[in-house]
């Protein structure tokens, strides 16, 4: 391929600005310049080197550095949520990555504030945290069902800026993520786990009910870009439609945010010369 497959940086070429969902192609692979062999051909490069940069991360980590990654992921269902977490976040070591998948609250959570869950779940210094589905939960599937007043989802936009902000100056960068497939690949994805035994594990009769409000999920999606997409913490969009783009996207997201950090292996904090020796004489 040529020098650089990318037309421009993915951070741009996801970037939320201005954009209006209704026109949104999810099939597009803004700023991608191959296909999909050539995609699938990159991902299987940069899996390594987002590998090496978490490794470094996390070693920071153990020397007490905060700083930390937290992707979140949004998407209706079958966006492919999941697969990022298997393809992208597969490629690193488990054991520097902080999971947490956020359904329905329970009812301990519903005791809470709706940021309550979402604090408890974020990374520690030296993890990649992953957020499948996050708080932007209670201004979407909230909003669009009225599971509270318009009086208490409305505050919940400034609300959500404020607390990011927070986990931003605390040393977390944050990615997020809102992965949009079309109805009509929806509808693929459904009927594929409805044909095949080992899918359908993942099938829930409820996401055919959900289709009925893809109009309101779409403005409720809208309202999310437009009032919590900030300097600090953007949002990225991206067109899910095609699986081997999403992927190789969010590894450069992730890859580009971990290169930010401009992370150098700790150094020993040990006589390297005279542990040497120690060696050699045992
Ligand atoms: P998935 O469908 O992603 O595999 P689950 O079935 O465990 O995972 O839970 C996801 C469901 O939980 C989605 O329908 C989502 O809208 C719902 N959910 C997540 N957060 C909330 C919330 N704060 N209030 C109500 N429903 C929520």
């Amino acid at each position: 391929m040529a020098k650089s497959p990318w037309s421009k940086p993915v951070t741009k070429a996801l970037q939320a600005d201005g954009l209006e969902l209704g026109k949104f192609d999810t099939s597009a692979t803004p700023g991608f310049k191959g296909n999909k062999k050539d995609g699938e051909q990159l991902l299987a490069e940069r899996g390594p080197v987002l590998s090496d940069l978490q490794e470094k991360l996390f070693a920071n980590g153990r020397s007490g550095d905060p700083r930390s990654v937290l992707l979140v992921l949004q998407g209706m269902d079958t966006a492919g949520k999941g697969g990022i977490v298997r393809h992208v976040i597969g490629s690193v070591d488990p054991q520097g990555v902080d999971h947490a998948a956020f359904g329905v609250p329970t009812a301990e959570e519903k005791r809470h504030n709706y940021l309550w869950r979402i604090r408890r779940q974020l990374p520690r210094g030296g993890q990649i945290g992953v957020f499948d589905r996050s708080h932007y939960e209670d201004v979407l599937v909230v909003r669009v069902h009225n599971l509270v007043a318009p009086e208490v989802w409305g505050k919940r936009y400034d609300e959500i800026n404020k607390f990011e902000r927070k986990i931003v100056d605390s040393g977390t960068t944050l990615i997020k993520v809102a992965m949009f497939v079309s109805l009509d690949e929806q509808r693929k994805r459904l009927a594929e786990r409805l044909n095949r035994p080992d899918k359908y594990w993942k099938f829930n009769p409820n996401d055919i009910d959900e289709r009925g409000f893809w109009p309101a999920y779409q403005e409720a999606y809208q309202a999310v870009l437009d009032r919590t997409s900030t300097d600090y913490a953007p949002w990225h969009v991206l067109p899910a439609d095609r699986k081997w783009y999403s992927r190789l996207a969010v590894t450069e997201l992730l890859i580009d945010a971990l290169q930010n950090l401009k992370l150098d292996w700790p150094a020993a904090q040990f006589d390297v010369e005279e542990q040497k020796k120690r060696l050699a004489a045992s």
